[in-house]
């Protein structure tokens, strides 16, 4: 098993000088998910990863070259295996990224050890886990291991660094992991900000009107579906702050304290079992959006099962 450093990691898809297999260790798994993709912008982009060419914007949103798979199971993998083995259509590379690989049942990792032992020519596998020991010793061994460890005085460091208010630093450091760098690219993406507070504004509505505002939220959905990823992923967190109102009442613990009120609201409106199953609803649904679907239908699917949630749990 050996540790290399982020920046290493990161220069790596520069130089072409890869590793067949990573392991990246981050508690927050969005944050090592953002580490892989400013990877695979610097590998598949020809400019080095500038972050807005036609190769980066297809990182992003789906390139053919990179399949992305969450906690897979055995036959997921049989098939990444396959895919994985074939020449690079759009590059060089074929990339399989494995989020929340500390979530795989053994049989499927264990599907996994012949290749990340010998990697096919030209490709990149690259888990996340939320701690080394969540997967198994056989497969840290076969990577190289990046541990992302959060920033000690991130809250001042941050507030210092872009003159912004408590609340917000706050904020920042939950949808960062703690990481000042990456809290100043959140800050600095205009169109990220946007987007979390219309996904807030938008769970909210839902889930106190009637099923009248599922084609509002499904046409937000459908207008950010290259983003789908993060909106989830504020969703969740959103609803993960509602459940935490319930349990601790304490504010230290909320996320998105910018939206401390309608979070303690709803903490009094919904029962427990309600929120915890919307998440739960939120989190498949995220499993399906990962696949080409028919996206319309995914997301409604999505918006329904929460009403439903709500009904079966009322009050
Ligand atoms: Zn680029």
């Amino acid at each position: 098993m050996s540790s290399i450093l982020k920046q290493s990691f990161l220069e790596s898809a520069n130089t072409g000088k890869i590793l067949g297999a990573y392991l990246i260790v981050c508690k927050r798994s969005e944050v090592a998910l953002k580490l892989c993709e400013l990877f695979l912008t610097r590998l598949y982009c020809k400019k080095g990863g500038c972050g807005t060419c036609a190769d980066c914007k297809k990182v992003k949103g789906g390139h053919v070259d990179i399949l992305r798979l969450s906690a897979p199971k055995v036959d997921e993998f049989r098939d990444a295996i396959g895919f994985v083995s074939q020449k690079a259509v759009d590059g060089v590379y074929k990339t399989i990224v494995v989020e929340k690989a500390d979530d795989m049942n053994p049989s499927a990792a264990n599907s996994m050890l012949k290749t990340l032992e010998s990697p096919p020519r030209d490709s990149v596998i690259l888990l996340s886990s939320r701690s080394v020991a969540g997967v198994l010793p056989t497969i840290a061994s076969r990577c190289a291991i990046v541990h992302l460890t959060p920033d000690e005085d991130f809250t001042q460091q941050i507030m210092r660094e872009l003159d912004i208010d408590d609340t917000s630093a706050r904020v920042l450091k939950d949808l960062s992991g703690g990481f000042a760098d990456e809290a100043v690219r959140i800050y600095n993406d205009k169109a990220f900000m946007k987007l979390r507070s219309e996904t807030i504004e938008h769970t909210h509505k839902l889930i106190n009107q009637k099923s009248s505002a599922i084609s509002a939220t499904a046409d937000f959905l459908e207008s950010g579906k290259e983003r789908i990823a993060d909106v989830v992923g504020v969703m969740q967190s959103f609803l993960h702050d509602i459940s935490v109102q319930q349990k601790t009442r304490n504010p230290a613990l909320i996320a998105n304290l910018d939206w401390r009120s309608e979070i303690e609201r709803n903490a009094s409106h919904f029962t427990s079992g309600a929120i915890s199953n919307m998440i739960r609803v939120i989190l498949e649904a995220e499993r399906r959006f990962l696949i080409p679907v028919n996206f319309r239908l995914a997301a409604e699917k999505m918006l329904f099962d929460i009403l439903e949630e709500r009904n079966r749990w009322k009050k």
